[in-house]
């Protein structure tokens, strides 16, 4: 079917709309616009917008808080799905953190400890939603009530809901999805709402655990460009025997401060690329080619990327 053709038809949905920045959507602050930016509010505008698109075969990718990802300077020709604010909820029961796939790590990290749960503070300084950290099993050092220890969202996972793109409902338990380094097997589905499985901790235990937030953030803030327009960690860490880690890597290249326009190699972190205002997807996208080029002349090592690139 030719794009002006399931443009209309999807336009014709109420909570579909077009021309969206995805500069606007994206935490790297690039790329051009979205043909048809879908947004559904609940599970039955979710099914309906996929039945639809059953038919008339838009090509669809899912967007959450869109902390990491890199698209094109073209924008998305085909429709762009984003869960609405009706997909931001929590909830608890018993020791179990309930949340919709829109829903904000850092908000669910202070809304667990609130609630006395433990396990999730790894999640404090994420700026993605439940369902991107699920999808692509984010991950990060956490607090255990005595020290700071690597924790992901794969480690509390209980399960989740997901819809595929025909729009049918799966109810996924613990051993449904298989995980490893940023990644699931969930593939195509659509993740609408997860549950963790959190430890329960007294009051005391958990305003020790607020303190442990607060010191990551700490450590964040210093360590990190937190405050800067990125896409979080560019490369994975290499699986190659005495690599300190990806951001080292490229730092001792001699890449930070490398830039192309405004987009630069982060003086703060290396793995990381920020855009300093006004830099296009494609100078973000050249300048990472361009470091995997300098990184393999130098090392012979081979970059992989952990944000995805359209
Ligand atoms: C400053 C900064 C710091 C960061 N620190 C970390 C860190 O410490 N650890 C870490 O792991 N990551 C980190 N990130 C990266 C990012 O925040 C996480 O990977 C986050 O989990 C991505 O979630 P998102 O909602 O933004 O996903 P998006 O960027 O919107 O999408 C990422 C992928 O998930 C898919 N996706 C999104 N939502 C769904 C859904 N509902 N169902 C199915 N698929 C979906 C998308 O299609 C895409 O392929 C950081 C990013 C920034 C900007």
């Amino acid at each position: 079917m030719q794009s002006s053709s399931w443009q209309s038809s999807l336009l014709a949905l109420p909570f579909a709309r077009t021309g969206e920045s995805l500069a606007r959507h994206t935490t790297i602050r690039a790329g051009g616009l979205a043909l048809v930016w879908v947004e559904p509010q609940n599970e039955a505008e979710l099914v309906a917008f996929l039945e639809l698109n059953q038919t008339v075969g838009a090509p669809l990718y899912v967007l959450g808080s869109g902390s990491n990802v890199v698209p094109t300077n073209e924008g998305w020709d085909g429709a762009l799905l984003h869960l609405g604010k009706g997909f931001d909820f929590s909830r608890v029961e018993e020791s179990v953190l309930i949340a919709g796939s829109a829903a904000f790590l850092p908000k669910l990290t202070r809304f667990a400890l609130d609630n006395q749960l433990g396990n999730f503070e790894w999640a404090c300084g994420i700026p993605g939603s439940v369902g991107g950290s699920v999808w692509g099993n984010a991950g990060a050092r956490g607090f255990n009530g005595k020290g700071f220890e690597g924790r992901d969202s794969a480690a509390d996972f209980a399960g989740c809901v997901a819809f595929d793109r025909r729009g049918v409902r799966h109810e996924l338990g613990r051993g449904d999805v298989e995980f490893a380094y940023r990644r699931s097997s969930l593939g195509e589905l659509i993740v609408t709402e997860a549950r963790f499985s959190l430890k329960p901790l007294s009051v005391e235990q958990a305003r020790v655990h607020k303190d442990g937030v607060r010191q990551l953030l700490e450590v964040r803030g210093r360590t990190q460009p937190a405050n800067a327009a990125s896409a979080g960690c560019i490369w994975k860490n290499p699986k190659v025997e005495g690599c300190v880690g990806a951001g080292a890597l490229v730092e001792q290249c001699g890449l930070k401060g490398r830039h192309c326009g405004a987009a630069l190699v982060s003086e703060v972190h290396a793995n990381f690329i920020v855009n300093a205002g006004g830099a296009t997807a494609t100078q973000i996208r050249e300048l990472a080619r361009y470091v995997e080029e300098e990184v393999e002349d130098q090392t012979g090592i081979k970059l992989e990327r952990e944000a995805r690139f359209w």
